[in-house]
């Protein structure tokens, strides 16, 4: 694996198994700056949503970009008070127009609001059908939720966005996810950097001799899951891509696995 390593969904479609998530970046010049460092660094994954009131910045940064917008892979996330079926092709619309970009790669319902989720993947599936978006997907759905969408819709998530770190491992979700072809995102990979001063993690980095952030990216991508770290200071985001030269024995992930 390599910084430009992919998971190939169940479309065939190949999604960057790390990426930049850009969540509370609201300062214009922080935001450009942050994603050209990544972009540069070869991050080819930006993970945005429109909650996140940057969807311009983040436009503006891949349209400025140093490599085409075909290499990257752009995300974003419909959310709760557009939801629905009509309302999410609005909200789809408008998105895409702050982005100022022809297509995304990845749209996702943000979380699933009570009896309006199901309508807002069908949304989701129809801009999937008129190839205005190469994968269809999901964020914060729980097993029942996935069941629900699976029973209604006719083409299924490809992927599911969900908070998973050391502390919350989703073992039960990713099981259930990987059956259906649905590959997993984590979201707060680092649990906001909560995680980092973990005495087990620190333990095992020095071991390694990486930073705890590299180990716990590491022990994700190595459990097959996908990773937006989150951070605006240049030495950290490229600390966060420099976790493809070690890797974690068995030993070392089951110990990480306990901390559930
Ligand atoms: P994260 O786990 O990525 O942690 C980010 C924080 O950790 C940064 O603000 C920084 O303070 C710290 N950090 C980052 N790299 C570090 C390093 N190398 N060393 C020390 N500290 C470091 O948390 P996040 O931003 O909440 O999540 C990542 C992305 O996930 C978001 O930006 C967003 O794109 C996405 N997200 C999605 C949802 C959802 O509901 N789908 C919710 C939250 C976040």
């Amino acid at each position: 694996m390599n910084l430009q390593s992919t998971k190939t969904l169940a479309n065939g479609i190949h999604m960057p198994r790390l990426g930049l998530g850009v969540y509370k970046m609201t300062d214009r010049d922080e935001t450009l700056q942050a994603i050209t460092t990544a972009i540069d660094l070869g991050y080819r994954a930006i993970d945005t949503a429109a909650l996140y009131y940057n969807e311009e910045e983040v436009g503006e940064a891949i349209r400025n970009a140093s490599v085409k917008r075909e290499e990257l892979f752009v995300t974003t996330k419909v959310w709760n008070s557009d939801q629905g079926y009509d309302n999410t092709l609005r909200a789809f619309e408008t998105s895409l127009k702050k982005l100022d970009l022809d297509y995304l790669d990845l749209y996702l319902t943000h979380w699933p609001v009570e009896g309006k989720f199901v309508d807002t993947y069908r949304a989701i599936e129809r801009l999937y059908d008129e190839k205005l978006i190469r994968v269809p997907g999901v964020s914060n759905h729980h097993e029942h939720h996935l069941q629900q969408v699976l029973a209604k819709c006719n083409v299924a998530p490809m992927v599911n966005q969900v908070e998973l770190q050391p502390y919350l491992n989703q073992a039960e979700l990713r099981a259930f996810c990987q059956e259906h072809h649905i590959a997993v995102t984590a979201w707060s990979p680092l649990g906001r950097g909560h995680v980092l001063n973990d005495e087990t993690i620190s333990r095992i980095a020095a071991d390694y001799g990486v930073t705890p952030a590299q180990i716990i990216l590491r022990w994700h991508l190595q459990n097959d899951v996908l990773v937006i770290p989150k951070s605006v200071t240049p030495s950290r985001i490229k600390e966060n891509s420099e976790v493809f030269h070690f890797e974690l024995t068995e030993a070392t992930m089951q110990e990480i696995n306990a901390l559930n």
